[in-house]
């Protein structure tokens, strides 16, 4: 099995600091790549922020703080960041050209015994590894935001996964303090697959007016107890965003469970995005 000492992130944005920041807590050393010196500088300025914050909460000491920070450097160049990492994880916008393109250049330049994952929250895992030499490195990884946070990854592997590199992923995952859960490459994974039928069926519901969104969140928190209710999420992940993901499962998939509701579309269309922009099934 592969030891993970060094690990290249590629990509510093929303997901890629958060999962910069866990890798080095851990003790790996990071090479933080982004495509511009303004890109990497935010990243890193995140991770200092999350572990100022930690320190004010008692969660991380000043020592903590130091180490994990030492053990990340940046770069532009993606050469230099992949060239001796024993993991990359890819945390770029979610496009499978441009990933495609990312990978190609990864496989170039890294350590033959590397394991190549992605970030991807929606994409085909085993298309994107068509793109590298050796498919049986390449898997899923998907973290949630806030990474440091967040203690759910989903590791995700195709066809052409190798079980040591599932296992590796799954490790570690685990050596980072998260609970992995292990996933076939199947349209929505099993987190937005199940998390879009909640969400949808709860608009339909909103649309045919069975109960108030205040009420039917109540009913999954206190009946249910989950955290959020499923419009509260809605609002808060973004009513465009939770929309374009229905669309793509529903268009994959084909259970109509999928099938966006008439008062999603229309919200989306006036505006309404939820917590971004004011107003969504709730007023922010
Ligand atoms: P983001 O826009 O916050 O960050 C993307 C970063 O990638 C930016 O810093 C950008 O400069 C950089 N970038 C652009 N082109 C690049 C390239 N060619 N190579 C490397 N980096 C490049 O996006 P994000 O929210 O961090 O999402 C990244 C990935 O993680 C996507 O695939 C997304 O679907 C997935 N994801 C997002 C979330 C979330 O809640 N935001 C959760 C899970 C997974």
């Amino acid at each position: 099995m592969t030891a993970i000492e060094t690990v290249a992130v590629l990509g510093a944005g929303t997901m890629g600091h958060g999962i910069a920041q866990v890798c080095a807590a851990v003790g790996c050393d990071v090479r933080l790549y982004d495509i511009n010196e303004g890109a990497v500088g935010a990243g890193l300025a995140r991770i200092q922020g999350n572990l100022d914050k930690g320190i004010e909460r008692g969660k991380v000491t000043p020592t903590e703080r130091a180490e994990t920070l030492a053990r990340i450097s940046t770069t532009t160049r993606i050469a230099d960041a992949v060239q001796d990492a024993d993991l990359v994880i890819e945390a770029a916008p979610e496009s499978m050209e441009l990933k495609e393109r990312i990978f190609a250049e990864v496989d170039a330049g890294a350590p033959t015994h590397a394991i190549l994952a992605t970030n991807t929250s929606s994409l085909s895992i085993g298309q994107m590894a068509t793109v590298v030499a050796d498919p049986t490195r390449f898997i899923g990884l998907h973290f949630f935001n806030p990474v440091h946070i967040m203690t759910l990854v989903e590791v995700v592997w195709s066809e052409t996964t190798s079980d040591a590199t599932r296992d590796t992923a799954t490790d570690f995952a685990r050596r980072l303090g998260k609970e992995p859960i292990v996933v076939r490459d199947a349209p929505g994974f099993a987190s937005s697959r199940l998390g879009i039928v909640l969400g949808m069926e709860a608009i339909r519901m909103v649309e045919q007016g069975v109960a108030s969104p205040e009420d039917i969140d109540k009913a999954m928190e206190l009946g249910y107890r989950h955290p959020m209710g499923p419009l509260k999420l809605t609002d808060l992940v973004g009513l465009d965003v939770r929309l374009g993901i229905a669309e793509y499962l529903h268009e994959t998939l084909g259970s109509d469970a999928f099938d966006p509701p008439a008062l999603l579309r229309r919200m989306v269309a006036e505006g309404k995005l939820g917590k971004k922009t004011g107003q969504g099934f709730y007023e922010w």
